[in-house]
């Protein structure tokens, strides 16, 4: 092995209106953004035979420096994860290639001022051998790799990892040629409609869509043109090594490597190894401690299936995971077999057990689908003639109940998991999620959907910002009042669900349209939803406003040094801070404080803590027409084992919480209720009643003080 730096000294400088622009332009873009970069690539190769030479580029917060000693994020304290060394990372991989690692020099926010335009050039700096060349674009790369579009045929596998932020017809014309693939992640929503629109949907058949990282499940994931993950780690995560499913280390660098090393054997003429499906799902899922006071820890994955169809393990992940379609050309021959003999015993037909899914068995499949519509089965099923995961779940439940076969109607199948009967479904109701492109997960709580994308809602009109005192508060008592009987380990007593009085109707509603929605298209995140907090007193989020201040210290030493939170003003920090005068008069004695407290720090401190959590006297809670709906949500990992938990209104959980059926349905539906988050992004449980001018609740009683 062996490693090196090779200078390359003589760049041009930043012209006069790059470094203009990049003073300028706002806080974070300093003289030290302009001259960022260092002048060389670092070079690394293991022992043996090379398949082709890597390359990666490195995006605006970095340098060459800190992105090859994983100090990643290093010149934006915002975006500052330190990680893996990328050499580490590559060799974790095992490909056998020449990595490059190039400076790329993003001085601007608009990424213009870029090192290498000429790819063959870099290669050539770099000492590289004729052969195959791949690209893994992080970020504001994609400014540099857009130059190397043209005019290079060794080019054939791009990986833009949150990159396509632009030129976007550029890469998509790329990725219309002759043997070249492409991996796109999008963390941003920009970055995501790119990709969807710019290239996802002109090429359809040629994408198979995977987790972040990718897990390789689906047949031909390892080759496929595009290799689509929506779903992603944050943007640092992305590539410092640090990424984890579930509390287990699961880098994305060395999992796209695995595609690199599909497109170098391909371009070479050789074979490239099937993905490898059917890892056997282990327990173990959330890692003890990992909660907030939650002691949910190894979960066993439960089969969503129930007939002998479980035993076949192709279609106990398909049911499970959603990610595989049978249909002609399919390779599953077990997979295949079985469900040519589930046919014959569901409806009745004459299939020959081949394995093959020939047109027999598709027109088979066709009917079964067509009966389950007749007969009202929910939800509908698409009559193609493939087979996908609704279908197998409906044939599965024809197995199960040969009485009704496939000509009775049947609810959505439950899983083991469930403990009470199901309602026959209803029609689909005033306030439907549509669950076709979620998956659905078996759950120790039952059946929980997670789907793909989940919108984003914001809202800062008619909020609540006011106080109501205890004594008018009443206790929720409508549907989902009760924790325990929600299955929540979650102490919420009486005291966690006072509302004022007029917000008991419309919760009411809002609960009963959740639920009953839950029990339509059975998600257990919807039909256990429960009240996790109500009105708050001023002390209570007088102390959650403290723990905050002491959290934003810790976890930003590039601002705040080693200060710490200063003892003789924590009765302060946790007092009513409604009044100007009140507030102004808590960030100056911050400031004033010895050790090293400015007033800019202080009110720096002041303002990243509120982001997250509002000081007493200016929290919408203290109305009593606020709520926080806590509810299970469910996660895959990287070997399919799925666990589940209540979200316990955490920050942290709030990006998986979102993407359970009560998150997308807040999301979807709570407006037209009368409710809103005034962000789903931040915390998709927290429900603020609109409507409340005009009633009791709006008295211009102001803040106590
Ligand atoms: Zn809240």
């Amino acid at each position: 092995m062996s490693d090196r730096f090779i200078p390359t000294p003589g760049r041009k400088p930043a012209t006069a209106e790059i470094e203009k622009f990049a003073r300028n332009h706002q806080e974070k873009f300093h003289e030290e953004y302009v001259w960022q970069g260092k002048e060389g690539i670092y070079t690394w190769q293991p022992e043996g035979d090379l398949l082709g030479t890597v390359i990666f580029v490195h995006g605006k917060y970095d340098n060459v420096e800190t992105s090859w000693s994983g100090d990643f994020g290093h010149f934006d304290s915002g975006y500052h994860e330190p990680g893996k060394p990328l050499k580490e990372q590559f060799a974790a991989s095992g490909l056998k290639a020449l990595f490059i690692v190039p400076e790329a020099e993003i001085t601007s926010s608009r990424g213009e001022e870029v090192v290498w335009r000429d790819l063959q050039a870099l290669l050539d700096a770099a000492g590289a051998k004729k052969g195959p060349v791949a690209v893994l674009s992080h970020s504001e790369g994609y400014f540099t790799v857009q130059n190397w579009l043209t005019g290079h045929g060794n080019l054939v596998h791009i990986s833009l990892i949150d990159s396509l932020y632009g030129f976007v017809g550029k890469y998509a014309d790329w990725v219309n040629g002759e043997g070249h693939s492409v991996d796109l992640i999008g963390a941003g929503d920009s970055v995501r409609k790119n990709c969807q629109t710019g290239v996802v949907d002109k090429h359809a058949g040629e994408v198979v869509e995977d987790t972040t990282p990718p897990a390789f499940k689906s047949a031909g994931a390892l080759q496929a043109k595009i290799l689509w993950m929506k779903a992603p780690y944050h943007h640092m995560t992305l590539v410092n090594g640090m990424g984890k499913v579930n509390g287990k280390e699961a880098p994305l660098i060395p999992a796209l490597l695995r595609r690199v090393e599909a497109a170098f054997l391909r371009a070479a003429g050789k074979p490239v190894p099937e993905s490898q499906a059917g890892k056997k799902p282990a327990a173990a899922v959330f890692e003890a401690g990992s909660g907030d006071g939650e002691d949910e820890t190894h979960h066993v994955v439960e089969h969503p299936l129930r007939s002998e169809l479980k035993d076949v393990p192709d279609l106990a992940q398909m049911a499970a995971l959603h990610h595989l379609v049978l249909k002609s050309g399919t390779t599953r021959q077990e997979a295949v077999k079985a469900i040519q003999k589930a046919l014959n015993k569901a409806i009745g037909t004459k299939l020959e057990q081949s394995g093959k899914y020939d047109s027999d068995t598709g027109k088979a499949v066709h009917d079964f689908q067509t009966r389950c519509n007749d007969q009202g089965r929910q939800p509908r099923l698409d009559t193609d003639g493939r087979l996908g995961a609704h279908t197998l779940l409906a044939l599965d439940e024809a197995l199960v109940n040969p009485s009704a076969g496939a000509a009775a109607a049947q609810p959505t199948p439950s899983t083991p998991a469930q403990q009470a009967p199901q309602q026959p479904p209803s029609k689909p109701g005033q306030y439907p999620l549509d669950t076709a492109q979620a998956q659905r997960l078996a759950t120790k709580y039952g059946n929980i959907y997670r789907f793909v994308e989940a919108p984003e809602v914001k809202n800062q009109d008619n909020r609540p910002a006011f106080w109501h005192p205890e004594n008018i508060m009443v206790e929720y008592k409508g549907p989902g009042w009760d924790p325990v009987a929600a299955g929540s380990k979650t102490k919420y007593g009486r005291h966690n669900r006072l509302i004022h009085p007029v917000l008991v109707e419309p919760l009411t509603r809002l609960m009963k349209e959740l639920i009953a929605e839950g029990e339509r298209i059975d998600d257990e995140s919807m039909k256990r939803a429960t009240i996790g907090s109500a009105w708050r007193t001023f002390a209570e989020d007088g102390a959650g406003f403290l723990r905050q201040l002491k959290k934003r210290l810790r976890l930003n030493p590039k601002i705040f040094g080693s200060l710490t939170f200063p003892a003789a003003l924590e009765e302060d920090a946790q007092s009513n801070l409604y009044a100007d005068s009140a507030r102004k008069n808590f960030i100056a004695q911050l400031g004033a404080q010895p050790g090293g407290w400015t007033p800019a720090l202080a009110q720096k401190l002041y303002e990243m803590s509120k982001q997250f959590k509002a000081p007493a006297g200016l929290s919408p809670h203290e109305s009593g027409l606020v709520v926080d709906i806590d509810f299970p949500y469910a996660v895959v990992d990287e070997n399919q084992n799925v666990g589940a938990r209540f979200h316990q209104i955490t920050t942290e959980y709030n990006a998986d919480a979102r993407l359970a059926g009560a998150g997308m349905w807040l999301a979807t539906h709570s407006q037209k209720l009368g409710f809103s988050s005034y962000s789903t992004p931040a915390e998709i449980w927290h429900m603020e009643w609109l409507n409340w001018k005009g009633t009791d609740a709006d008295r211009g009683h102001g803040k106590a003080s």
